[in-house]
């Protein structure tokens, strides 16, 4: 298939849910660990394409919402400094943080740009040089190269007044706590934008060594019906592999030259994810070379950080363990023209998906 109209092909989606019909034969749990896919299982209706043994679960795929409270809480105290443009992506405005979400400190007055990548917010620095610009750099393989580039290309032209707050994350070690915390899952609908830049290489270790199937593929309809039929042969076989429906974007090895660049400007380290916990390994920091670069060094500021709304079960969705419906403020007090949690802020969050495209809930 060559054109976007062919990949919405409604006789190849009919096709496709048919042969996974045939192919099933029992009880399925299939997990999407990508905010993206979130989005389009529910506004392609996916599930109501699938018999009811297959189950269609969301993990912690959606970087706005695996951020911490702290995190947006630091970015707004930061804000307030005299002298700081905070330059971010427009979805992480309105993700409350204890006190306030950054929108309302715009709106009280606080000079907060939306930018469309972090060479915007660069740009920006190197356009205000009496002014210290911080670009909150959230997400996950997919949004790191491009904040590496920038830093490098800060370093290379001298720009002293731009500096980062990494919260970027890997996704390989989130899936790994999942599954040895006994979630009950058949197998990983894997990321395609991740794996377009680390290759499906990442995810190998799933079947090796966890006996899970894992399906890399993209963000159509029929992408997404042909990775559940993959792993449903793959379940009924019993024979766990690491596949890539998403040819025509993924390879086993990716991305060579995004994967050196994140390499030379982070190191790996532990980090918080909203209804994980710490997770060792699975965070991206600055190396010390580039130390310099670092908000957190850089505009020093005390946090104090209030617990999540506690009727909120933004960190068991993230785990795979409920759906947004199981909420109580869902559709009532949590809207996304309210949102209460960060799963409900995002476009690719899974209570905003779920408030947006289903019409049984
Ligand atoms: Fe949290 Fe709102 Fe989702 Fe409930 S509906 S889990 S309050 S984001």
């Amino acid at each position: 298939m060559k054109y976007i109209e062919e990949y919405r092909n409604r006789d190849i989606i009919r096709s496709l849910a048919a042969q996974i019909k045939s192919e099933a034969g029992r009880e399925y749990i299939f997990m999407e660990v990508c905010g993206g896919h979130t989005a389009a299982i529910h506004r392609f209706g996916i599930p109501s394409l699938l018999p009811p043994d297959i189950r269609l679960v969301s993990g912690p795929g959606c970087p706005v919402c695996v951020t911490s409270r702290e995190y947006i809480d630091r970015v707004i105290a930061c804000s307030g400094l005299k002298d700081v443009i905070v330059a971010t992506f427009g979805d992480l405005l309105r993700i409350p943080g204890s006190d306030t979400s950054m929108e309302k400190k715009k709106a009280a007055g606080a000079d907060i740009r939306v930018v469309l990548s972090a060479l915007d917010a660069l740009s920006l620095a190197a356009g205000n040089p009496e002014k210290k610009v911080l670009f909150p750099a959230i997400g996950f393989e997919t949004t790191a190269p491009g904040t590496a580039v920038t830093i490098k290309e800060a370093d290379r032209a001298g720009v002293d007044n731009f500096f980062i707050l990494s919260a970027h994350k890997i996704m390989p070690p989130a899936m790994e706590i999942l599954i040895k915390d006994g979630t009950r899952l058949d197998g990983f609908i894997c990321p395609g934008h991740v794996a377009a830049v680390t290759g499906s290489k990442i995810f190998g270790f799933i079947p090796e060594r966890y006996g899970l199937g894992c399906v890399v593929t993209g963000f159509e309809p029929t992408d997404l019906l042909q990775a559940i039929y993959m792993l449903v042969k793959q379940v009924n076989a019993n024979k766990p592999e690491n596949q890539i429906q998403y040819a025509r974007a993924v390879t086993f090895s990716g991305n060579e030259t995004a994967v050196n660049l994140m390499d030379e400007v982070f190191v790996t380290g532990d980090d918080y994810w909203r209804g994980f916990g710490i997770i060792p390994g699975s965070g991206l920091k600055l190396r010390p070379e580039y130390e310099r670069f670092d908000a957190e060094k850089a505009m020093p500021v005390a946090v104090k950080t209030r617990e999540d709304e506690k009727a909120c079960i933004c960190g068991e969705i993230l785990r795979g363990l409920k759906t947004p419906d199981q909420c109580v403020l869902f559709g009532s007090r949590c809207r996304p023209d309210n949102p209460v949690g960060a799963c409900m802020v995002s476009n690719e969050g899974a209570c905003n998906t779920f408030f947006k495209y289903r019409s049984d809930v």
